[in-house]
């Protein structure tokens, strides 16, 4: 029963393929499934984006080992009259860094 059912699909497949002009690599190759395609895209533009973040948010600022580290600079900034800065916990390197934005 399932084969029947299978041989009709494959009859169905074939006519359509044949309406299409022979395509039928669109059903036989995956890596040409253009939401496969668009999935892959997807995925880089991600990791550009966390790339970008990770840049923003750690690499390019000062690192301290620890909390209070970074709460003494925040400090030692605040008295030279710079705006409040928020330590936060990096979850990219595990340390601390300062951020101006309550991010
Ligand atoms: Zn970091």
């Amino acid at each position: 029963m399932g084969s029947k059912k299978r041989s009709a699909w494959q009859k169905q497949k074939a006519e359509f393929a044949a309406s299409l002009g022979g395509r039928d690599d669109l059903f036989a190759d995956g890596g040409r499934d253009p939401f496969a395609r668009e999935s892959a895209a997807r995925t880089a533009r991600d990791e550009a984006r966390e790339a970008a973040r990770r840049k923003k948010a750690c690499e390019r600022k000062n690192r301290y080992a620890s909390r209070y580290e970074a709460e003494a600079t925040a400090a030692e900034c605040a008295e030279h009259g710079a705006p409040p800065l928020h330590v936060y916990r990096c979850p990219y390197c595990e340390g601390w860094h300062l951020t101006s934005k309550g991010e």
